[in-house]
């Protein structure tokens, strides 16, 4: 077993199901620890269990006081982590040998690993792995928003929607981009603080994706720079201008609320990176939340709506 071979990639290769972030963090937590503290009751727990699985499957590992052996070491860490809030799969779920399948293959140590599988036969060690959509589309915007270091219009209406100055909050802004993930659905998570694209239905453009996304990224913009998080509405508003002409978007009178700042900002922030907002697919979508805040009851019209409406915004 080489250290210098463990790559996510191995990993993947040999079945693994754990995510790429998760799989690193355990990593680099596992390369600090190489002595565990055994007075911890979980810690000396897991390092039981661990030996007892891996005596019963053959496989040898070393251990001492003050050099753990790798496997002792990364499947303590597995086992100590908790699920965090919303994801569905993750390691915790798994039985004491699924974990230590995953320690095995994670360290790219085979042998023990089909030791391991042989001594369990009635325990699955495959996953089904879905595939996630929109990868390309994510990966892409990452790219253009770094391209960009600063976005003072951005910070402009900032100010203006938060009465106070704002500056430089085009690198929360792209760190948001970069952060969000794949879910069931589009959205911001005040708890996770992750914005979320859906990894199950395709969008078919680039600009369509921008447009969406742009728009989520915007709402934990705006999580990140307002004091209270109650707060949808702005009375400090944008443009008076545009209140007083009362667009249908329920603005309140000089002042705008939240889903209107977050369209707002991604048509900002799609013209300023040469994207095209997709302006009628994002009016669609802001219809339909309004219509549901109104006459949430009204389920004929909701399905008129929906008709319209491509399949990737129906989530
Ligand atoms: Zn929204």
């Amino acid at each position: 077993m080489s250290m210098t071979e463990i790559s996510y990639r191995c990993y993947m290769k040999l079945g693994g199901i754990i995510n790429e972030a998760d799989y690193q963090s355990a990593i680099d937590r596992m390369r600090g620890a190489c002595a565990l503290d055994r007075r911890e009751p979980q810690i000396i727990n897991s390092i039981m269990q661990v030996k007892v699985m891996a005596r019963y499957s053959g496989i040898a590992l070393s251990d001492s006081e003050d050099a753990s052996d790798p496997r002792i070491a990364l499947y303590v860490i597995l086992r100590g982590d908790i699920r965090p809030t919303g994801v569905k799969y993750h390691h915790d779920q798994m039985c004491d040998q699924r974990i230590f399948g995953e320690v095995l293959r994670m360290l790219g140590d085979t042998d023990s690993f089909e030791k391991l599988v042989k001594t369990h036969p009635h325990i699955s060690f495959e996953y089904e792995r879905r595939k996630t959509m929109n990868r390309k589309h994510k990966r892409r915007l990452v790219k253009a928003v770094h391209e960009v270091y600063d976005f003072p219009a951005l910070d402009e209406y900032g100010s203006k929607i938060f009465g106070r100055p704002i500056r430089s909050s085009w690198r929360i802004f792209r760190n948001i981009v970069r952060m969000s993930v794949a879910t069931d659905v589009w959205g911001w998570n005040n708890y996770r603080e992750r914005a979320s694209y859906p990894g199950k239905v395709e969008v078919p453009t680039f600009d369509e994706f921008a447009t969406f996304l742009l728009h989520e990224v915007a709402h934990g913009w705006c999580y990140f720079l307002k004091d209270d998080l109650s707060i949808r509405d702005y009375p400090t508003g944008v443009d008076p201008e545009r209140s007083r002409e009362g667009s249908q978007c329920a603005s309140t009178s000089y002042g705008v609320d939240e889903e209107q700042v977050c369209w707002d900002i991604s048509k900002l922030a799609c013209e300023m990176l040469g994207i095209s907002y997709q302006e009628e697919l994002a009016e669609l979508s802001h219809q339909y939340y309004l219509f549901h805040l109104k006459w949430p009851d009204d389920l004929a019209g909701l399905e008129r709506l929906e008709e319209k409406m491509p399949a990737y915004l129906k989530l």
